[in-house]
């Protein structure tokens, strides 16, 4: 009796595989690499079932793999004798999409128009790309478990697939393809040979074409820095990274105390995470003595250094720990602390001895640091040397340190100081900023929104306080007194205005920072700035729930249309309480948090309707 069983797939699967199939992508050999690379992940897992103790069917079968090619009849096949796959993994496996983020990636592609299918490996999706060259894939295997029987899996990519219990099968995976006839170059030996050779000559397992042993093993990372040439490394990102280009940054080390490690690790020349794909996993693969104890290890590394490819390779791991418990275990904890710290040091090197990668390594992954500066005490402070920002003493477009800011505070600056802006002119011209152009303290201008929380969690940096601009308490050295008021007057027109616009102020002052502009608002409440009000405004769902406004208003005695002020509300009260509402809106929107510019609108027009009368 056949019992042979149909399944169709996952929706999303079948989604992308209409895409695969139909794809016009130029790189359709990616698929040799993907296959490749799954069968290499099938033998690792062998070897590390078998160095664990657990016993395997067919033992004395080594783990390796190989591929033979038939020209005439227009077929590829990949064996290898790895771990092989249950019924019930083959439909999970084969069918069903297993990775988070993969979703993100289909609706990209999706809605592209020329499909970026390289990436297909990175999403853990590989085994589809079969579908590029393949009008019909016929996978056989037998698990390496006693006592499992093997199974042939047939599809065409749509309609599903079938599956069929299959006798005899050695252990391990045979990938059939019948390619498609615009991709029958894929069966030529010579071909075949170039792509092994260009994406999988690292793969530690032998790996045969035709019967004859094309790839060389070897762990890049066990060897001596100094044997290994550029390219070596960049052909061994390219195929542990599934990536096409180079990476950015680099970082070969090897360490024996307070933990043995060897480590290769790479930082790719793009982050993915930006360019809408949801979020990166880490894919830092965890070795011991080359043999793979878990791939893209959990806990290796802070969640915030999730960017990072690569191998981390430690003797000192015990072979036979469960890959569950791994995450726990203080020898974990203790790699991960090594790694991070060594990780930290190497791009604070860089900024120093390679500037320029530096500044693009900063423009790709600035959000990752502030990331760690927010959520992790423990390298805070390592974090917080490499932040950059402009800053009142930088060109437009070049950022400091903040140790740089540091040595360059005069003796009586006590505090560094922090402008959120959306960009350079709004910050030059911000009536928050005129009090230090005039004292000549440097400001650094924080254009990221994340910014305001990073210094806030960040704090103090070498001993000094990171305070935010407008909560800065300083008063001009020299106030400019030509044509001010005087202080009585300035109380007196202080006491007006505020009694003018009653409940839409708190305080109304006379200010001791203000050079350039009538006024300015300054949040009444010790720590909120008009920064985050915007953004906590941004967030309330309930009117109701936002917490009343306490907004000051500082007045510049010193500033003609203050000045004017004065002389008109003893002249003519409503309009100067016209202009005392727009001033105060004026305040509001130069500190970005003025809520509905319609209002203010209607009685501009009213005084310019007066002015022009
Ligand atoms: P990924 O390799 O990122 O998990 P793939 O789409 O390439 O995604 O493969 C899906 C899954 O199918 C693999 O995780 C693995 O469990 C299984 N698989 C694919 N090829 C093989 C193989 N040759 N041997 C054993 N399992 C395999
Ligand atoms: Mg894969």
């Amino acid at each position: 009796m056949s019992s042979s069983e149909k399944h169709t797939f996952q929706a999303e699967i079948q989604q992308l595989l209409n895409i695969v199939i139909h794809s016009l992508y130029t790189d359709k050999e990616i698929f040799v690499r993907e296959l490749i690379s799954n069968a290499a992940d099938a033998c690792e897992k062998l070897r590390f079932t078998q160095a664990s103790g657990t016993p395997v069917h067919q033992p004395e079968i080594a783990a390796g793999i190989s591929l033979t090619s038939d020209e005439a009849a227009g077929t590829l096949t990949f064996i290898d004798t790895g771990v092989g796959m249950t019924h019930d993994e083959l439909v999970k496996n084969l069918g069903t999409i297993a990775h988070s983020g993969t979703k993100a990636f289909l609706k990209q592609l999706a809605e592209d128009k020329k499909p970026d299918v390289g990436l297909i490996g990175q999403f853990g999706v590989g085994f589809y790309s079969a579908f590029m060259a393949a009008k019909r894939v016929t996978v056989h295997s037998r698990s390496y478990l006693d006592g499992e029987s093997g199974w042939q899996w047939v599809s065409e990519g749509t309609g599903g697939y079938e599956i069929t219990p299959a006798s005899d099968l050695p252990r391990g995976t045979k990938i059939t393809l019948e390619l498609k006839d615009e991709a029958k170059e894929f069966a030529t030996a010579g071909t075949l040979e170039r792509i092994i050779k260009r994406y999988s000559s690292f793969v530690p397992f032998p790996i045969e074409l035709n019967g004859t042993k094309v790839n060389t093993v070897q762990a890049l990372w066990t060897r001596s820095k100094n044997e290994i040439k550029e390219e070596e490394y960049n052909e061994f990102y390219q195929f542990i990274a599934h990536d096409q280009d180079n990476p950015l940054l680099r970082l070969h080390f090897n360490a024996d105390a307070p933990i043995a490690i060897q480590s290769l690790l790479f930082v790719p020349a793009r982050n993915v995470e930006t360019m809408g794909m949801g979020r990166i996993e880490s894919e830092v693969n965890l070795y011991c003595r080359k043999v793979l104890i878990q791939s893209k290890a959990k806990g290796l590394f802070p969640e915030w250094l999730r960017f990072l490819k690569g191998v981390v390779d430690s003797e000192d791991l015990p072979l036979n720990i469960s890959r569950e418990t791994m995450q726990d275990t203080s020898l974990m904890q203790k790699l991960n602390k090594a790694l991070t710290s060594r990780f930290l040091k190497f791009l604070n090197e860089q900024s120093e001895q390679n500037p320029e990668t530096y500044d693009k390594f900063y423009d790709e992954y600035h959000r990752f640091l502030k990331e760690g500066v927010v959520t992790d005490f423990t390298h805070r402070e390592a974090l917080g040397k490499l932040l950059r920002y402009e800053s009142s003493s930088t060109e437009k477009g070049k950022r400091t340190s903040l140790a740089d800011y540091v040595k360059r505070m005069p003796e009586e600056q006590k505090e560094i100081y922090c402008l959120m802006a959306p960009n350079r002119e709004a910050a030059e011209s911000s009536p928050y900023f005129e009090v230090f152009r005039e004292r000549k303290f440097e400001v650094l201008f924080l254009y990221d929104e994340w910014d305001e929380f990073v210094t806030e969690h960040l704090h103090t940096f070498e001993g000094k306080t990171l305070k935010p601009a407008e909560k800065a308490d300083l008063n001009l050295n020299d106030p400019k007194k030509d044509g001010a008021l005087s202080e009585e007057a300035a109380k007196a027109l202080a006491a007006w205005i505020k009694e003018s616009l009653g409940e839409r102020v708190g305080e109304v002052r006379a200010s001791q920072r203000l050079v350039d502009s009538p006024a300015v608002i300054v949040d009444a409440d010790r720590y909120m700035t008009s920064s985050m009000r915007r953004m906590l405004k941004a967030m309330k769902k309930d009117e109701s729930e936002f917490p009343a406004e306490k907004q000051d208003l500082e007045i510049n005695p010193a500033h003609p249309i203050i000045a004017r002020l004065d002389q008109m509300r003893q002249k003519d009260a409503s309009l100067a309480g016209q202009v005392a509402e727009q001033i105060l809106d004026n305040a509001r929107v130069a500190a970005g948090v003025l809520e509905d510019p319609r209002t203010m609108l209607k009685r501009m027009n009213q005084l310019l309707e007066r002015v022009l009368a």
